[in-house]
């Protein structure tokens, strides 16, 4: 299933998304007698695997009424969970050409452990959202097209052989980077965490549709040109493991969300450097999920 938020322009929804169409979830469940369905993606995450059921039911019964639903084109998605309850977790240098051309900002060596670090929930914006223009802090603003994953249940010390019974789905994050205050703070939650530098969506697709996780193509353009584009079986840290990392010693929560790490061809790894300027369209896409798409705000 693939599940979104949206805004019908007055309210928050959450909503199934069927080809071009939108169903309201709450909405469907109460009008074909199903049990209650939560109208937030959160609330439905945490009521488990009974609430899951209820959607899919709604989903069966939707594709076979195109009456159905409004048209997607109608709503305004919104980030998948527009408001984080904790800190999305983030891993650097997770694919080998990136951590490459990034020796010249953090260091060339390939991690023996995955790299965690977080940003801030007020970071997390929408698809079709604008990129805050925070030019009077930063002039190195920079792009990491990501896949991001949305856990489901509350768990630590995960197995990593059981790891992926934990995801709930998949989304597409942009771990936007001011790389000029990821340098001069030697660390990354500031030059990760200003407002607006994590966009998610457009929607989230349910774990049981995506086959192999560590078998999606991604890619990055800015105003139309490609600057990033790989698989993520080029992972260092396979998903299952960075949820076992991660989740050592720490609990994790249903709606946390995970950024796995972005690919080369980030701005400042090419020569010369090249960073995001007011205006431009930022296209991250992973064709089993969808693009993510977000302008930087004009100066
Ligand atoms: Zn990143």
């Amino acid at each position: 299933m693939r599940l979104a938020t949206y805004s019908d322009g007055t309210r928050e929804h959450t909503g199934i998304v069927i080809g071009d169409r939108i169903v309201n979830l709450a909405a469907a469940a109460q009008a074909f007698g199903l049990p209650p369905c939560h109208d937030d993606l959160p609330g439905c995450i945490r009521a488990g695997a009974p609430a899951l059921d209820t959607l899919r039911e709604i989903a069966r019964r939707c594709e076979a009424d195109p009456s159905k639903g409004v048209p997607l084109g109608s709503v305004r998605l919104l980030a998948p969970i527009p408001r984080p309850a904790r800190n999305v977790v983030c891993v650097g240098l997770n694919y080998a050409d990136h951590v490459a051309e990034s020796a010249s900002v953090v260091g060339a060596a390939a991690p023996q452990f995955p790299v965690l670090f977080t940003k801030p929930p007020q970071t997390v914006i929408g698809p079709d959202a604008e990129i805050p223009w925070h030019g009077r802090v930063s002039t190195a603003i920079d792009w990491e097209a990501e896949l991001a994953v949305i856990i489901g249940r509350e768990g630590r010390d995960i197995a990593e052989d059981d790891a992926l019974s934990y995801v709930f789905g998949y989304t597409i994050g942009n771990d936007i980077t001011a790389r000029d205050l990821q340098e001069r703070h030697q660390q990354w939650y500031k030059g990760k965490g200003l407002d607006g530098f994590c966009p998610l969506g457009p929607v989230v697709v349910t774990a049981d549709e995506i086959a192999d996780p560590q078998r999606l193509d991604i890619a990055l353009r800015v105003n139309g040109e490609t600057k990033q584009s790989a698989n993520t079986r080029q992972m260092i840290f396979s998903i299952a493991r960075l949820i076992a990392e991660w989740s050592a010693g720490m609990t994790l929560l249903p709606s946390d969300i995970l950024l796995t790490g972005t690919p080369s061809g980030v701005g400042v790894g090419r020569k010369p450097p090249e960073f995001l300027r007011p205006g431009d369209l930022v296209e991250a896409e992973i064709p089993a999920i969808g693009i993510l798409r977000n302008r930087v705000a004009a100066a």
